[in-house]
């Protein structure tokens, strides 16, 4: 058996590597290392594939969430509603343009934003949400964007893990997430489900004036040379990148179905098994299910994440290292308990979701290139640890 990884990039290269290595070799040959034409093309192609109006191409997934809040105007004081159980890039750049954060608790089936936490959360001063399609699974927009509309407020999607991933509406209208919120942001970080061979970003919209000016915040506020109207950042996708996500991008939905096929087979084998709790997929065509949604694919797994009841997880950890199997816990802290974003507005009542979510999530090796003996070796082992 091949050894297990959490990501297979190597394995994943080698399938393309003639492809690739030709056109990082054409960026090197033309010299055309920022704003080359690999850039250009690959904003274009993105664009169709997620039928937006606008993709920005941007240094990474962090300044994307930072150049959309920067875009859309929100001034310090600001609120801005985000979960607590996420990656801290989200919190991170709402405390950076001193716009305040407001988290609130998730959904314990899907771990995406409670909705109605969310409509606890509004106050007069809110601004903004920022659903995050956590672990590739998207959020429940429906309702989110109805919240969003009865209060004027703008939608910021973190499509980070959920790129390629449909959310097919109740009235059957399917779109892609970063599609659907005013504005939205992913990240090309290598290991996510379209990642570069290095840092990138890219922020998507609908909106031509949104657009506009953030095109004009990416590149130091310039929207005529030397001419900076307003303050803004240095953030470029570098052509190298641009040219590997070219390579990539035509395989993204054949990337996502290879992660479905895995988590299709960690469900079978986990179904039944007391103490663990499969991912589930909701979703307005699919209520709530254990099985995978193939009518919107609203679910691409960038992580296949087990919640583990009654369980010395450590212990799990431990014995699944004992067996060179990676294994990773996102996320262990909720974010309203981290030192940086700690706030006296918080009520422990609150959370009660994530506080408890943060010692059951356990999640699996999930990539491109599982095989199913390796799939049954992970599974077999976490049973038969599980029934000891
Ligand atoms: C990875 C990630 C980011 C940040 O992306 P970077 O490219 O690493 O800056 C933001 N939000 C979420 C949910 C992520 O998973």
């Amino acid at each position: 058996m091949k050894r297990i990884q959490m990501v297979d990039l190597k394995g994943q290269y080698a399938a393309i590597k003639e492809r690739v290595d030709t056109s990082i070799q054409e960026v090197i040959d033309a010299a055309a290392f920022i704003n080359g034409p690999e850039v250009h093309q690959f904003q274009k192609e993105l664009e169709d594939y997620l039928n937006v109006k606008h993709v920005i191409p941007c240094a990474n997934g962090t300044d994307a969430l930072q150049i959309a809040m920067m875009g859309l105007g929100l001034q310090p004081g600001d609120e801005v509603i985000t979960a607590d159980f996420t990656f801290a890039a989200t919190v991170e750049v709402i405390a950076l343009l001193q716009l305040t954060p407001v988290l609130v608790d998730v959904d314990p089936s899907t771990f995406n934003i409670d909705t109605e936490a969310i409509k606890k959360a509004i106050t007069p001063k809110t601004k903004a949400i920022v659903p995050v399609h956590l672990f590739g699974q998207a959020a429940d927009m429906e309702t989110i964007l109805a919240i969003a509309k009865e209060h004027q407020l703008y939608i910021i999607e973190d499509n980070a893990q959920g790129i390629g991933a449909n959310y097919r509406f109740a009235d059957g209208n399917t779109i892609k997430t970063g599609g659907m919120g005013h504005v939205a942001s992913t990240s090309f970080f290598p290991s996510k489900n379209l990642g570069c061979y290095g840092d990138g970003g890219a922020i998507f919209t609908n909106d031509d004036d949104l657009a506009h000016t953030m095109r004009g915040i990416v590149n130091h506020g310039m929207y005529q040379r030397y001419h900076h109207d307003v303050v803004g950042v240095n953030s470029r996708l570098d052509s190298i990148q641009a040219a590997v996500l070219r390579a990539k991008l035509p395989k993204l939905d054949s990337y996502n179905d290879a992660r479905r096929n895995a988590a299709r087979e960690y469900n079978k084998a986990f179904a039944g098994i007391t103490n663990i709790i499969t991912p589930k997929i909701k979703c307005t065509t699919n209520q709530e299910s254990t099985a995978l949604c193939d009518n919107c694919n609203c679910h691409v797994f960038h992580q296949y994440t087990l919640r583990i009841l009654n369980t010395d997880r450590d212990a799990l950890v431990a014995h699944l290292q004992e067996k060179e199997i990676p294994c990773g816990v996102y996320y262990p802290i909720p974010l309203h308990l981290q030192k940086a974003y700690q706030d006296e507005r918080y009520d422990e009542a609150d959370f009660p979701v994530t506080n408890q979510l943060v010692k059951e999530v356990i999640s699996l090796p999930m990539h491109t290139e599982l095989d199913q003996e390796q799939i049954a070796f992970i599974t077999n082992t976490v049973i038969t640890f599980m029934n000891s």
